[in-house]
């Protein structure tokens, strides 16, 4: 990640929470049900390698990334010894590189199986493959009645010594929903799929199925492993299952920067690009030094929460590329004090999921868009 301490805008990632989520969403499932950290997307914007260390001390023994790329970095940043687990494959991509990586990689059709056996016959080593079943996410994965003839492939590879099935599995469309006919109606098409496979020989190492809201709702959902992404970040899947307080989470990721400029105005003065804000009596106006390059939501202009002194504020007008103003109210605090966008919650401060609500977004899209211009200072 870049630094740009001039700026003087960081996202504090506290790791310790991290870890202490991690040992919550552990002690949630079974012993013998193993913890994958999904630490995709630069971990969510937190920063790969630094979570993916904490989550692997704290007890994940898996690690999933979405691209092979993702997966090759953490590789070559020293995590040698975690299984790394990677989904999303494109025709073309480094197959050869994933097996001498010991990367377990994920198939969903026959064109990938083809792909992963000519590179381990051309490496000369079997590939670690997991087979994914679309059980009704309607996105990746091999669809039910396209299942037999994968698994057979899959298995023809096997004898020849070119892969080894080490994982079936499937991913849920509205786990954050409890209660949503999907989920039963999901894991009874991802029990027969299942079934098929072992009837037909396959003996994987592990079966999975549970994102974050599953792994805290839904244990029937578990099997042998648990691939918790947002929770592990201390923020909540959705409302509907529960603030990160009542879910014992805390949230890893704090938004803060120095107030760049504090000035008094008159009444009637326009704000920011369009004017859509306009001082309703003579005010102060504080300068926060960033903007939707840094991952601040311009659809939050005039609505986006920050807590500046002891007082949350609001967005003035439109969020602009690298900074945006807030009302101050006639307050006149010094430029360089504090102002926090997000972080737990608890010392008055907004939360990501506050900024959700004013994006009208998730919140995994505030924390995971924050840009690569704010450093990430890990405390
Ligand atoms: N598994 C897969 C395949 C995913 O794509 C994701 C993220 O979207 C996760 C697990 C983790 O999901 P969540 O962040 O909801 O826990």
């Amino acid at each position: 990640t870049q630094t740009a301490p001039h700026r003087r805008a960081r996202a504090e990632i506290d790791l310790g929470a991290l870890r202490a989520n991690v040992r919550t969403l552990r002690a949630r499932v079974a012993p013998h049900v193993q913890m994958m950290a999904v630490v995709k997307a630069d971990a969510y914007g937190h920063g790969a390698v630094r979570c993916a260390r904490a989550a692997l001390d704290a007890g994940a023994t898996w690690l999933g990334t979405a691209t092979p790329h993702e997966a090759l970095a953490l590789r070559a940043a020293g995590l040698r010894e975690a299984r790394i687990m990677c989904w999303l494959w494109t025709p073309g991509d480094p197959w050869a590189e994933g097996i001498e990586a010991g990367l377990d990689m994920s198939v969903s059709g026959t064109w990938a199986l083809r792909e992963v056996t000519e590179a381990a016959q051309a490496v000369g080593r079997p590939a670690r493959v997991q087979l994914k079943a679309d059980t009704g996410l309607g996105r990746n994965g091999c669809q039910p009645a396209d299942w037999p003839e994968l698994v057979t492939e899959a298995l023809k590879a096997e004898a020849q010594g070119l892969v080894r099935v080490t994982g079936l599995w499937s991913h849920f469309a509205c786990a954050d929903e409890p209660g949503h006919p999907s989920i039963p109606a999901q894991l009874d098409v991802f029990r027969t799929m299942l079934d098929h496979a072992e009837k037909a020989g396959v003996r994987p190492e592990v079966r999975h199925i549970a994102n974050s809201p599953a792994t805290l709702t839904l244990p029937e959902a578990h099997f042998d492993l648990v691939r918790p992404g947002i929770a592990m970040y201390g923020v909540s899947p959705d409302p509907a299952v529960g603030t990160s307080a009542e879910l014992g989470l805390r949230p890893v990721m704090s938004l803060k920067a120095s107030v760049a400029l504090v000035k008094r105005v008159p009444g009637g003065h326009g704000v920011s690009y369009g004017h859509h804000y306009v001082t309703p009596g003579e005010t102060t106006l504080g300068l926060i030094p960033l903007g939707y390059a840094d991952g601040v939501p311009r659809h939050a202009s005039g609505r986006g929460p920050v807590l500046v002194g002891d007082r949350v504020r609001t967005v003035a007008g439109r969020v602009a590329m690298d900074q945006f103003v807030v009302d101050l109210d006639g307050d006149l605090p010094e430029a360089g004090t504090e102002a926090v966008l997000f972080g737990p919650g608890d010392r008055g401060e907004p939360t990501a999921q506050d900024w959700a609500v004013a994006a009208d977004t998730i919140a995994y899209e505030i924390v995971t868009r924050i840009g690569a211009r704010v450093p990430r200072v890990y405390v």
